[in-house]
């Protein structure tokens, strides 16, 4: 990852919760500590559902902070 366009999270918690890696659970969907998880194909945020498989619930503001986060399908 290039270092010089490093994106900018809402806060703490969040910054900590989408760069979250877990040893024992490579897939962030199966781990239980992972409770946010950031599409890579549009930047969107989500809930993960710890179904067994790779469900989430999308979400438009921040669990923790309560600031708005960037929703794609609200553009156009
Ligand atoms: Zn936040
Ligand atoms: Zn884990």
């Amino acid at each position: 990852m290039p270092s010089s366009s490093n994106p900018t999270y809402c806060c703490e918690q969040m910054v900590s919760q989408v760069t979250h890696s877990c040893e024992t659970h490579p897939d962030p969907f199966h781990c239980p500590d992972t409770l946010v998880h950031q599409s890579v194909n549009n930047g969107t945020y989500g809930l993960i559902i710890h179904d067994g498989g790779s469900s989430f619930i999308s979400i438009s503001f921040c669990p923790w902070c309560g600031s708005k986060l960037p929703l794609i399908s609200d553009a156009n």
